[in-house]
């Protein structure tokens, strides 16, 4: 039995079958409801494991999710707009959304909070900063067609960090092609410390950067963070603590 459950790959069965064949027993199911419990056994083992590929996939630096965000801590945010993206109708629509903010206010966390929502939603999720991403996108050892594919394709592309690194001229045009490739097809979440008027400096090119924030802005929420950093929080907390 377990050779036949191996040569048709149905990998949660093989593991559970035991367990339900006793259970039927004892609890005298019908052929239909053993028929039943085995699919439905089956199913949800190979939609767990690829909820599991995707996020191994989706590279995320944190495992941070909505329901642990304090938003009692960031009033400037609002909780109503994070919980209506988390039911990720914003995806459909192909919209942007637009993290801003000094460090430490939480937009890691949020895009990454999405990003699990849209993972559990059976969505694609790829997580890169822009330091890594520029360094791809002018890496001559790669193709450049493969690389933007890599980033084109899925479903939601979350460039972190959007500040902390100048890019070349070549950098900014393959930014602007994917922004470009992803426009009105599918989501960017974006998180910056920078504002807007700054990106003509971030791209050394006040005209690539105006058309770019014109895609990139056309559908997007734009959530700005105006609040205490919670890692000084953290930090201050810790010293109070030893100091008493
Ligand atoms: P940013 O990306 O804005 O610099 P992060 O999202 O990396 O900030 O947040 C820094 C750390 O503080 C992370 O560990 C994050 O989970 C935590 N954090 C930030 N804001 C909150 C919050 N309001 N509630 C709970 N944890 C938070
Ligand atoms: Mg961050």
């Amino acid at each position: 039995m377990l050779e036949l459950l191996s040569q048709l790959r149905l990998q949660a069965l093989a593991t559970q079958l035991p367990a339900l064949l006793e259970e039927a027993r004892v609890q005298q199911w019908s052929y239909e409801a053993f028929l039943q419990r085995v699919l439905t056994v089956e199913r949800d083992g190979r939609q767990q494991r690829a909820l599991e590929r995707r996020c191994r996939a989706a590279r995320l630096p944190l495992t941070a999710r909505l329901e642990t965000f304090d938003f009692s801590f960031q009033p400037s945010l609002s909780e109503r707009l994070i919980h209506e993206l988390a039911g990720l109708s914003f995806l459909q629509t192909a919209t942007n959304v637009v993290l801003l903010g000094p460090p430490g206010v939480g937009k890691t966390h949020l895009a990454c909070g999405l990003a699990l929502k849209a993972l559990e939603g059976g969505q694609s999720v790829l997580f890169t900063s822009l330091r890594e991403l520029a360094g791809r996108l002018a890496d001559r050892s790669e193709r450049p067609d493969l690389v933007l594919r890599r980033y084109s394709q899925p479903k939601v592309l979350i460039i972190d960090e959007v500040g902390y690194t100048r890019l070349s001229q070549e950098q900014s045009q393959a930014l602007f092609e994917l922004v470009t490739m992803r426009y009105e097809r599918s989501s960017i979440i974006l998180t910056s410390n920078l504002s807007f008027a700054e990106w003509g400096a971030l791209l050394g090119d006040d005209v690539l950067a105006t058309a770019l924030l014109d895609r990139l802005l056309h559908h997007a929420e734009i959530i700005s963070i105006n609040g205490r950093s919670y890692r000084m929080r953290q930090r201050m907390a810790a010293d109070q603590s030893r100091a008493a």
